[in-house]
């Protein structure tokens, strides 16, 4: 089998209501796809999404660079091709921009591999279960009380028993007062976990984690910044409660670092950011070597397929607004039914995207994008 043509187009989606937590205000998701094609026919799609910076620079890193000399390689090779990829982008940055790029590409090349193998990913990669629950998420640090008490009874009766609730206030106290009302609308025996996204800095975080495990937290997400990796540990140290970090982090050697000066409980990868299915199954493995946990971060479709191939998986996680059935661009593949996903017996990811859907948020290779979207004071 061999690759005929690799394309990669940016499309800017907007959000039914913008994303706001304690460091960003998100109003859009860049979803940057990759489509793969071989000369037999076969076809597979790779994606990853950005907060609204940076897609199309990850679409010119393909296009331009990787397309060209990906022709004619035998698409199957993941381990050989992802070697490859990564070490001839080492140069432009091993992390970000460049794994993302090569995220969009490794997954399109799994989608094929599967489809070529007659199997669902998540049964190919290791099938350790057939469904995985979900966790109830949403950016709300901007709702008032009331109305995150009122989502939260709402995710209630969708089925949910983990809840994470976004923190951050300016203000701790306050902080303290929405998880005690929300600790009081699901009962003492659901999961609730936080996240502050990177909010302070490791002694601010040790006072206010304190202050707020009096609710029984079952995580701190994000406490501070992602490359604190010392302030972590040295947080890690000072509290009760599990510390979950990865949403930032871009390849197996951070993740490495984290479980190396023992600063993290659970580790969050997200295939699109981490350079796809190939590095994400070695830092899951990375996780399973330390004992812990892995709850990949966000893109449910995929994390479904993950979270089933691996044994030490948690739950995947539902952030409203943030799933491609909720942007209205799937036509088939993993949804949510009763807090639970079930990534079916469909060969590859099982993802079909509603190619009409998409053409009119395509973005143009050349255009300024005009954002609302913006790092955040918080409140
Ligand atoms: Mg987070």
């Amino acid at each position: 089998m061999r690759i005929a043509s690799i394309t990669c187009e940016t499309y800017r989606l907007p959000l039914r209501e913008a994303w706001i937590s304690a460091k960003y205000k998100i109003t859009h998701h860049e979803l940057v796809l990759t489509r793969v094609e071989t000369e037999c026919g076969l076809t597979g799609t790779g994606w990853c999404t950005t907060i609204g910076v940076g897609g199309l620079a990850i679409a010119t890193l393909v296009n331009g660079y990787m397309a060209p000399i990906l022709i004619g390689e035998e698409p199957r090779d993941t381990e050989r091709l992802w070697e490859f990829m990564w070490q001839d982008l080492h140069f432009a940055g091993p992390a970000g921009t460049t794994t993302q790029a090569i995220a969009t590409i490794d997954i399109a090349l799994w989608d094929i591999k599967a489809k070529a193998a007659k199997m669902p990913l998540w049964r190919l990669l290791g099938g350790a279960r057939s469904s995985v629950g979900a966790y109830a998420s949403a950016v709300n640090l901007h709702l008032t009380q009331d109305e995150l008490v009122a989502q939260v009874e709402r995710q209630l009766s969708e089925g949910y028993d983990v809840f994470k609730i976004k923190i951050g206030r300016n203000e701790p106290l306050e902080d303290l007062e929405r998880l005690r009302a929300v600790r009081k609308a699901i009962g003492p025996s659901r999961t609730l976990l936080i996240d502050s996204n990177q909010r302070w800095r490791a002694a601010d975080a040790v006072r206010h984690v304190t202050l707020l495990e009096e609710v029984r937290p079952g995580w701190i997400e994000e406490p501070c910044l992602s490359d604190d990796v010392a302030g972590h540990a040295r947080l890690r140290n000072s509290i009760k409660t599990p510390v979950a970090v990865g949403e930032q982090l871009c390849n197996r050697f951070e993740f490495w670092a984290y479980v190396r000066e023992n600063a993290a409980d659970i580790l969050q990868p997200n295939a699109g950011k981490v350079g796809g299915i190939t590095e994400w199954m070695k830092i899951a493995h990375l996780a399973q070597f330390a004992n812990l946990t892995v709850a990949p971060h966000n893109s449910l479709e995929l994390s479904a397929h993950l979270v089933c191939a691996i044994p030490n998986g948690y739950l995947v996680e539902n952030i409203e607004g943030g799933n491609l059935a909720d942007f209205g661009i799937q036509i088939e593949g993993p949804r949510i039914v009763n807090a639970r996903v079930v990534p079916g017996d469909r060969p590859g990811h099982g993802v079909i995207f509603d190619e009409d859907a998409l053409a009119a948020h395509r973005l143009d290779p050349t255009a300024a994008i005009m954002r609302e979207s913006s790092a955040h004071g918080g409140f």
